[in-house]
């Protein structure tokens, strides 16, 4: 099975700079969007920092053979892929705490990380904070992560709906990031992907501005997979483009 992929990143129209990053290793299958905090020094510098590392782990990790010692404890309930994925966002971690222990100018930097590493048809998918990863099967959007935000804690507890979550001025407020803190908790999972099926990896700056809804049916609609990115940024942007946007497109063919 072989995958086609397309990004766009973007500034959005109220941010100065862009601190989202993303990566693209298709030879590997494996895809990252990372957003580096507002509020932080060096949100930039973060999201760098994990989709370099991110890289590089499974890059090291992808060489070792069946006898080589994993760099850290296996665990056996997530599979090859989803140690690998975990491996690596442990790795952003300790590296964006290193750089932030040896600047000031950088301590506090944060950014959320998702990642799918794709085997055939299996999708190994990896995410800390607010940004997202979607399935669009046979024109059906499903979302594959759960934000690590306040807002969707309290819709989760009921206290919020998706209406006033999207509105709220604390949408923001991440409650699970890359950021150096010790024990990081990392959400893996995985999925059997179809022929036909598109992955889309995004930043907030994307789900903040439009609906699941419009995002399923702008994917559908789009006449290929980089139209697809461009037609997201521009309805994020007309929408407001409060935050920086970045989409990325994955399809199965
Ligand atoms: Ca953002």
């Amino acid at each position: 099975m072989a995958v086609s992929w397309a990004a766009r990143t973007h500034p959005g129209l109220r941010r100065a700079k862009n601190e989202d990053r993303f990566c693209a290793v298709p030879e590997r299958g494996l895809f990252v969007v990372a957003d580096g905090m507002g509020g932080h020094a060096g949100g930039d510098v973060a999201s760098e920092l994990a989709v370099v590392e991110i890289e590089r782990v499974v890059r090291a990790t992808a060489a070792l053979g069946q006898h080589d010692t994993w760099p850290m404890p296996f665990d056996s309930s997530l599979g090859r892929d989803g140690n690998i994925l975990r491996a690596a966002f442990v790795g952003a971690n300790q590296s964006i705490l290193d750089d932030a222990d040896a600047s000031e100018e950088l301590s506090g930097m944060a950014t959320t990380a998702v990642a799918v590493l794709l085997a055939g048809l299996q999708a190994t998918i990896a995410h800390v904070g607010d940004s997202r990863a979607y399935l669009l099967r046979e024109e059906r959007l499903t979302r594959l992560t759960g934000d690590h935000s306040w807002v969707e804690e309290q819709m989760r507890a009921g206290l919020l709906t998706a209406e006033a979550a999207r509105e709220h001025p604390w949408r923001n407020i991440v409650t699970r990031a890359l950021s150096g803190a010790g024990d990081l908790e990392v959400d893996v999972s995985q999925i059997e992907l179809q022929p036909a099926d598109r992955l889309l990896l995004c930043s907030d700056g994307l789900t903040t501005m439009l609906t699941d809804d419009d995002v399923g049916r702008i994917i559908d609609d789009a006449t290929d997979l980089q139209r697809g990115c461009d037609d997201l940024v521009d309805r994020a942007n007309a929408a407001g483009g409060s935050d920086n946007i970045t989409t990325l497109l994955l399809a199965m063919e």
